[in-house]
Parts: C-alpha cells; structure tokens; sequence
C-alpha cells in the first residue's frame, strides 16, 4: 500500500514524537515509523523508571558535541519551562531531585501518555513494527517498509543512538546519513560505567556496592557527585559524567574527600598511625572503603613533609580505567551525524533538502541529569517548525 504523508518521521523515541507532534499541530500530514512493537520503550526505562524528562537549570554548556555552539539555537526556543508547561497541562505530578532534575513522581508511562495523546490531537499516525527495508531519493523520499511504502517531501531521521542494543538500537541512522552523503562524528558510549582492571581490580571491586561522595576530574572537566564500586568498576553520577569526556588509555583523577583536609587530624592526633588515619577519614568515605584505600595508599611516613604529599594524593587518586562497559550499558551515544552538516535552526541538512536529523543521532549528547531529553524536545521541536 503507498501512503502519501507531507512528512516521515524514522523512530518514535522522544525526538521523533515530539517533530511529529510540532509539524502535525501546524496543519502537516506525518507518519511516525518504529520498528518496535511499541513507541517510546527508552522513556520508559529512563530515570529508574520515572524518566528524569528534563532539567531547569539546562545550558548549552550541558551539552557535548564537536561544535559547542550547535545545540544553543534550538535549546534557546524550546526550554525545560516549555516542557513543564507542556507536563503541567497534562497534570503529571513531578518532583525536583538534585541539581535542577525533574522526575516523574508515578512512572514514566506518564510522558508516553502525554506524546500519545498530543500526537492524537495533532493527528500524527504512527505505525509500529514498521521495519524500514529502504529510503529512495526521488523527487522526494519514498521509505519502503515490509508491507508499505511512504512518500514525502520531508524525511526526518529520529532513530536515536547505539546505546542498550537490545531495546532496538541500531545503526541505521548513520548508515543513512552516510548513504545520502553525510559525515559521522565518531561514536562511543557515553554515561557509562568504567571497567578497572589488573590491581585497581582486584584492590577494589570486592567492595561493589560501597558508595561515596567525590570528585571526579577528566581534563578540565569536573564533577561532584557520587561515585559506586561495582563488580566490574566503578559507576554512579560522578564516574558516569566523566565518561562521557573520556578517552581510552587516559587516566582520570578523583578527589576522595572533597572540601575536606584528612591530615590535620593525624597531626593532631597522639599517636600517628594507621588507626589514627583510619579515624581522619571518618565522615568522608565508608570505613570499609576508606582502610581499603589506606591498605593500598599508606602514607610514605607520618612526619609533616610525608603527611603534606599524603593529602594531595587523597584528592588526586589516579585510575587507570582499563575500558567502559560499552553500548550495552551506556545511556547515551557521543559522537553522531556531524552538526556541520546540519542547519542548527531547522536541523535540516544543508546538503540533502527535505532531510532532517534529529535526537541523539545527531553529535549533540547531553550530560547527566535530564539534558538529553532536553534535547530530544528541542532538537523535535526544531525540526518540527520547519516541516
Ligand atoms: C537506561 C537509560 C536511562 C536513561 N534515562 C534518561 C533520563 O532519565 N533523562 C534523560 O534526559 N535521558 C535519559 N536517557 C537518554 C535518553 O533516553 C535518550 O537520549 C533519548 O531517548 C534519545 O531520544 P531519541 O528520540 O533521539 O532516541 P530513542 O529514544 O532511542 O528513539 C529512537 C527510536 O527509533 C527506533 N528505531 C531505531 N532504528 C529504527 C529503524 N531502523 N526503523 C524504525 N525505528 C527505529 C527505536 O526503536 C526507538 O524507539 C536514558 C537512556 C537509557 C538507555
């Protein structure tokens, strides 16, 4: 069966929706292809279930791409303010966490609830287990599915990253970007958790499960947060954040008591010695954790010079991530459709008319914190006026 639409949207994740929704709710005729039997399944995982669907403190600086300057336009005419209105009208309780996040306070099924039903009112027709066979290059697209074929002046490519393989993650919208002439950032797992090995290893991942509260340092990027032992590494805000500016074969740095000096107190102390330092790391890590680093970092000697160069290891502990673990594991996907292809208004490409990428297909990937939903609407919503 041919359907002729005004606009194709490939992937009913966040961004894909949302493009529909924008260009349907201006009088354009769209049709939303996913593959899944279902739409939006990565909402409904994200945020520990309860999708953290933005952040309000978001700024361009939240955002890594190989041009930093990419995402502002988009960002800048649709907000976290637009996006909570838009909850609001749905009346979805929410809450905020840390550091500007908003969560859902019920389920993530909330946000799908609401695309549904503004894809409803804005009449965009979505077709699941839609697999795309073949996109064609006529006068305008013409998308081939196993049953169906779609024509359209506009092709939008929302088929998102390369992260959680098995939730329906493919490479098809690389692979499309480069069939039409496009160039790829190169990929790699971002907000991921580290993999040690050799003697961090075995030193550590024993602990899994052992949390606390550090620095992590990558270059000049810092982050405060937590950091978790795990059976295989290290993971949790802190050492997701850092990934995500991560190259392999560099080191990173943490800081185990931030704010915080652990030798005055050994100085202070009657006795100098393991216990004593043991005792000076009270309120900054777990004891467990703390005499394991103390097993592994003892202080050189107790005098003052020694105590001095002690302290500055303790907040530049140097690890050797041997490797992250990968698309399986990873929230997002760095790297993408180069943005230098791209108009940053419309996201539309400037070499091929009519084609569109949009989401995290695109070489925009939000840190931590709600930033790449954040993204999603934008980047839709940008494209969504254009269509
Ligand atoms: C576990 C986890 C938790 C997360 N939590 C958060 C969070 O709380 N806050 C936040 O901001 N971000 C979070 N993220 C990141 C966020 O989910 C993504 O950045 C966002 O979903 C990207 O939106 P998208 O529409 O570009 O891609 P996606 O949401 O991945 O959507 C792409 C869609 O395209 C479909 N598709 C792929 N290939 C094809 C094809 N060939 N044909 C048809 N359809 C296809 C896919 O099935 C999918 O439905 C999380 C990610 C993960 C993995």
């Amino acid at each position: 069966m041919i359907h002729k639409f005004d606009a194709v949207v490939l992937g009913g994740g966040a961004a894909g929706l949302f493009c529909a929704i924008e260009a349907g709710k201006r009088g354009r005729r769209v049709a939303v292809l996913e593959h899944a039997d279902r739409i939006g399944k990565k909402i409904l995982i994200s945020g520990g279930g309860r999708c953290n669907f933005t952040n309000i403190h978001c700024q361009p600086e939240n955002f890594i791409s190989a041009n930093e300057h990419f995402a502002k336009s988009a960002l800048a005419r649709y907000t976290p303010a637009d996006f909570i209105a838009l909850v609001e009208k749905h009346r979805i309780p929410y809450h905020k966490k840390t550091l500007g996040q908003l969560f859902c306070d019920r389920s993530a099924q909330d946000i799908i609830d609401l695309l549904e039903s503004e894809c409803r009112e804005a009449g965009v027709q979505v077709f699941v287990q839609s697999r795309v066979q073949e996109v064609r290059r006529t006068t305008g697209f013409v998308v081939g599915t196993e049953s169906d074929e779609f024509r359209a002046p506009a092709l939008v490519v929302a088929t998102g990253g390369l992260s959680i393989p098995k939730m329906g993650a493919t490479l098809f919208g690389y692979e499309l970007a480069r069939k039409f002439g496009l160039k790829i950032v190169a990929t790699k797992p971002g907000l991921v958790p580290f993999v040690l090995a050799g003697e961090d290893r075995s030193r550590y991942c024993d602990l899994a499960g052992v949390s606390a509260e550090v620095i992590a340092k990558s270059d000049h990027h810092v982050f405060r947060e937590k950091m978790l032992i795990t059976h295989r590494g290290l993971s949790g805000p802190a050492i997701l954040q850092i990934s995500s500016y991560w190259e392999k074969g560099r080191p990173i740095e943490i800081d185990l008591a931030p704010d915080r000096e652990i030798t005055p107190a050994i100085r202070a102390a009657k006795f100098r010695n393991l216990t004593a330092a043991r005792n000076a790391f009270q309120g900054s890590l777990p004891r467990r954790f703390a005499e394991r680093w103390l097993e592994n970092h003892p202080p050189a000697a107790w005098n003052d010079e020694a105590l001095t160069k002690w302290e500055k290891q303790i907040h530049e502990w140097v690890i050797q991530p041997a490797d992250t673990e990968g698309y399986e594991k990873a929230e997002v996907t760095a790297g993408g459709v180069d943005t230098a292809e791209l108009s940053s208004k419309t996201m539309e490409s400037l070499k091929v008319k009519g084609l569109f990428f949009i989401g995290e297909v695109v070489d925009v990937t939000g840190q931590l914190g709600g930033f790449n939903f954040q993204w999603a609407w934008a980047s839709g919503t940008a494209a969504g006026r254009a269509l």
